[in-house]
């Protein structure tokens, strides 16, 4: 049994401290909005007052946070001059790959070790404990980790040293939010011509359109469902850390760069509460708008 101290239980990270806490380890979570922390207490967790007091006796603490300065703030706060000596820290949050390197280094200065293990998979991924998690870090931090990140993932893979599991979840980024504007033009295209919708998903699914992406997100485009999820604001951020890597190695992201617009644009409409699916309605909108992307279909 290992003593884990969770911090950041929404969406992602609700689900993943309770599946951690059922295969049998001891979990204190903490939440900045303290009524998160009711699901892992009702499984028998622990609710801790403050991030120190969930690191303090833990030996590994877990985080899945929104964003960069977060994950820098918590672990200023309430982490890097808490926690025991050798603690190992495993990051599930999506931030930048070179301010997850930086924060490992920062991270060994206090004694402390510290792996980037990023995820994919949604909130489904989370709540089947099948994410796909690609992990950055030293060897022996990573074989020490594996056990409690089988829990949570289904495909766990070590990519490199530390920061490269960040690199690899910016591609993964990059590819999600391509798959999800083409299958919204897509659909909006087949509804401009009258198509039967849920046929043509059933069809495009069985060849070689079909993707994790359609599976998951073509239902709630047609229903227009776009409650989170996976909310437009974090893909905003992510497309910002693919541009931001993508002009550092000095390559060129066309398609992407066009995609992060429309990802964009959903926000400044107001949309970046929403599930990433409603680029749907914005390039629904693009086209005049269509009864489904309004709402009405
Ligand atoms: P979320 O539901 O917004 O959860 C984030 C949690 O972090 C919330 O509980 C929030 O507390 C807490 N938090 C935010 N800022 C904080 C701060 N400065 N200090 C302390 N706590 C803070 O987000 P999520 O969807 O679980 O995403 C978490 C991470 O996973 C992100 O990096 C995201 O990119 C990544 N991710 C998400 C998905 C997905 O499908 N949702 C999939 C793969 C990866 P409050 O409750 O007070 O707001």
């Amino acid at each position: 049994m290992t003593t884990i101290g969770f911090v950041g239980l929404g969406i992602m990270g609700g689900p993943m401290a309770r599946h951690l806490l059922t295969a049998g380890h001891d979990v204190t979570g903490f939440n900045r909005s303290p009524e998160k922390t009711r699901p892992l207490v009702d499984a028998g967790g622990r609710a801790a007052g403050s991030v120190a007091e969930a690191a303090e006796n833990a030996d590994v603490i877990a985080l899945m946070l929104p964003d960069s300065p977060d994950v820098e703030t918590v672990l200023t706060d309430g982490i890097l001059d808490v926690a025991k000596p050798g603690t190992l820290i495993i990051d599930f949050s999506t931030i930048r790959p070179d301010v997850a390197k930086d924060l490992a280094t920062r991270a060994a200065e206090h004694g402390l070790r510290m792996i980037d293990a990023p995820v994919s998979g949604g909130q489904t991924g989370a709540e089947n404990a099948t994410l796909s998690i690609m992990v950055g870090g030293h060897h022996d931090d990573v074989t020490e980790a594996r056990p409690l990140l089988d829990i949570v993932g289904k495909t766990v893979v070590h990519v490199g040293p530390s920061g490269a599991g960040q690199t690899v979840k910016a591609a993964n980024q990059l590819i999600v939010a391509g798959n999800i504007a083409l299958l919204a033009e897509a659909l909006v295209f087949l509804e401009a011509h009258g198509a039967d919708l849920p046929a043509a998903v059933e069809v495009l699914g069985g060849g070689l359109a079909g993707s994790a992406v359609l599976n998951q997100k073509a239902q709630k485009m047609l229903d227009a469902d776009y409650t989170p999820g996976f909310r437009i604001d974090l893909h905003h951020k992510d497309m910002g850390i693919v541009a931001d890597a993508a002009r550092a190695a000095g390559v060129v992201t066309p398609v992407g760069a066009l995609v992060a617009q429309l990802v964009a644009a959903t926000r400044a409409a107001g949309h970046g509460g929403l599930d990433h699916s409603a680029l749907h309605r914005t390039i629904g909108e693009l086209s005049g708008g269509t009864r489904s992307t309004d709402g009405a279909g």
